[in-house]
């Protein structure tokens, strides 16, 4: 069997994400030279194959990414109660008798970012946007930490009812007002990801070939989302931070958001999202989606490795070329 030191990230596609520099900068800082963590594109039709493989193939871990977290859960041979309850994992161990165990750090890492808002009530009242993955390990996580009261909007109102109904939430049909305000759409993207070559991604991972990220000919840290649309991946550019058409999206206003004392946003880019933009205006305290990266990633890594993660290290790695200030 081959030595198992493999770390990874499964997505599709996966290019974009900052964890193999998050994560690589975290084993590097305790000179674990024998690990590495790469990016694993692997097609939805391939998931499954792809995945129960990775054990035998030196894989001790590997981070789950859009759109697989649902069918990480599904075939995970072990679950905690947190991945059940939510419904999808980001976080799976391979064991060295070949079984599958599944987490979600998605919730407790949203949970520990919220420690950097100073003030923050300890049972504050949350409206959480969107109804999405994200979304449900986010009301989840608010809920088991104590908020007074947890809200759900989404563009599609009758996915809020459902996982409101789900997880015991509150679906309202326009934002409410709020102690703290959480974005878990995907509005915000600077640069959709309209699709990846997927004949690339697929000789890199779907052909049961688990080479080295850069071997595959995938970077570990992929094309930027501000990148020109060209190659591989094709970027539309959506919309610029000072744009309101993002807020509208969320049926916010730029006053509006004044109303949050707390925004958070999973939304992750090299500069700040239009709704990071109003509520700094606004005097918010606020998170960004590259903090609530490395809490899940810093949580996965421990699970992995049994040592404490190197937090600073990580935020600096998921940080390199930001300018979101
Ligand atoms: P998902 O399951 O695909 O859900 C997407 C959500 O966004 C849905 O509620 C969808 O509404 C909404 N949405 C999409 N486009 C919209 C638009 N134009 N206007 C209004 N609502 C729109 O995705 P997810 O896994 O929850 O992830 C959501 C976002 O969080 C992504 O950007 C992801 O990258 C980010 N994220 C970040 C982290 C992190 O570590 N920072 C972790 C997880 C996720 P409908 O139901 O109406 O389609």
């Amino acid at each position: 069997m081959t030595e198992r030191r493999r770390l990874g990230v499964l997505g599709w596609p996966v290019a974009h994400s900052r964890s193999p520099a998050m994560h690589n900068a975290a084993l590097q800082a305790f000179g674990m030279e024998d690990w590495r963590y790469q990016a694993l594109p692997v097609p939805e039709e391939l998931f499954a194959e792809t995945v129960r493989a990775l054990g035998a193939a030196g894989f001790v871990g590997a981070n789950v990414t859009i759109p697989h977290k649902q069918a990480a859960l599904a075939l995970a041979d072990r679950a905690s109660d947190a991945a059940r309850a939510i419904g999808a994992a980001n976080t799976l161990t391979f064991g060295p008798d070949g079984t599958i165990a599944a987490e979600n750090t998605d919730a407790p890492g949203l949970i520990a970012a919220l420690g950097q808002l100073a003030g923050l009530p300890a049972k504050p009242s949350a409206l959480v946007l969107g109804a999405g993955g994200s979304a449900r390990a986010a009301v989840w996580a608010l809920k088991e930490a104590g908020a007074r009261e947890v809200s759900v909007w989404n563009r599609t109102p009758e996915r809020a009812t459902k996982l409101a109904r789900e997880l015991a939430a509150r679906a309202v049909s326009a934002p409410e007002r709020a102690d703290l305000l959480v974005n878990c759409t995907s509005v915000g993207l600077i640069g959709k990801i309209e699709g990846p070559d997927r004949s690339r991604e697929t000789r890199a991972f779907g052909a049961g070939r688990f080479g080295d990220a850069s071997e595959a000919g995938v970077s570990p840290i992929g094309p930027r989302f501000d990148q020109p649309a060209s190659g591989r991946l094709r970027h539309s550019l959506e919309r610029s931070a000072s744009e309101p058409a993002g807020l509208n999206q969320l049926g916010l206003t730029f006053d509006q958001v004044g109303e949050y004392p707390y925004v958070v946003d999973l939304v992750y880019r090299s500069d700040r999202t239009p709704l990071l933009v109003a509520a700094r205006a606004h005097g918010a305290g606020t998170v960004d989606g590259l903090e609530i990266l490395v809490a899940q990633g810093a949580l996965s890594f421990e699970l992995w490795t049994g040592r404490e993660a190197p937090r600073d290290v990580m935020r600096r790695a998921a940080r390199a070329d930001d300018d979101s200030g």
